[in-house]
């Protein structure tokens, strides 16, 4: 039996504690990791606290600490208790031009400080749609090149978010999740990979039961409670 993570990221978006809490009930979720926004971080370490679950942020500096206004420090985050951190993800590339190097940087603090970083890569839709799977084999491994860069990799969590499924619905194939996350592992290394992109209700039990998935990176969905906690119920009986 796997352990099958689900991660969930709220973005920019206030989930009220107390809607995990209910929907929690008296039962533990320990392979649920909450990342809300870094203004939410304390109120969610309660939960934490309880052993419910587990906690994580959606972004950290690539510095230490000093001079970068607006920034949260990885020092900062081991402070409040977190433990995991997104890095990487598709839309701080898109709207904060963040670089592979800066994210690369943010891993290595991240694991001098125990915190465990889940690491996003993913491709664009490629012009020819047989050859897409192909593509983002090349595409997600160039990435991972960099932002491994002198990484110990048994410290990380891929997941590999293709970019064309985040939020838009459309999921990618089995197969396809099965070649690329398959292949990020034999040619990085890396033991844990999830997948992410428009992961819910429909499609969460065929995905959980890929053998190359060990878990779920889920933005919209994860504004659901009840639903993470009905998924990873169903998750534990099916696998
Ligand atoms: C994400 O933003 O990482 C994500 C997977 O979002 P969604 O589940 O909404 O596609």
């Amino acid at each position: 039996m796997k352990n099958f993570l689900l991660v969930c990221n709220f973005k920019m978006n206030v989930v009220e504690t107390k809607s995990y809490v209910d929907a929690m009930k008296n039962e533990e979720y320990a392979n649920v990791i909450l990342c809300p926004n870094f203004c939410d971080l304390k109120e969610f370490v309660k939960l934490k606290k309880s052993n419910k679950i587990l906690l994580g942020a959606q972004n950290v500096s690539e510095f230490e600490s000093g001079a970068h206004t607006g920034e949260i420090s990885v020092a900062m985050l081991k402070n409040i208790g977190a433990q995991f951190c997104i890095v990487g993800h598709s839309e701080r590339k898109q709207f904060n031009f963040e670089t592979l190097s800066q994210t690369n940087q943010k891993v290595k603090l991240l694991i001098e400080s125990n915190i465990s970083p889940i690491i996003c890569v993913g491709e664009e839709l490629y012009s020819v749609e047989e050859k897409q799977a192909e593509f983002a084999v090349r595409f997600v491994l160039s990435e991972l090149n960099e932002i491994l860069k002198d990484v110990d990799v048994s410290k990380v969590i891929v997941a590999y978010e293709p970019v064309w499924a985040i939020g838009t619905g459309k999921v990618a194939s089995n197969e396809h999740i099965e070649t690329v996350l398959s292949a990020i592992k034999k040619y990085t290394g890396v033991e844990f990979t999830l997948y992410g992109g428009s992961f819910g209700e429909n499609n969460f039990e065929d995905i959980a039961k890929i053998d190359c998935v060990d878990g779920a990176l889920i933005g919209g969905a994860s504004l659901k409670p009840e639903l993470i906690c009905k998924m990873q119920k169903r998750i534990k009986e099916i696998l």
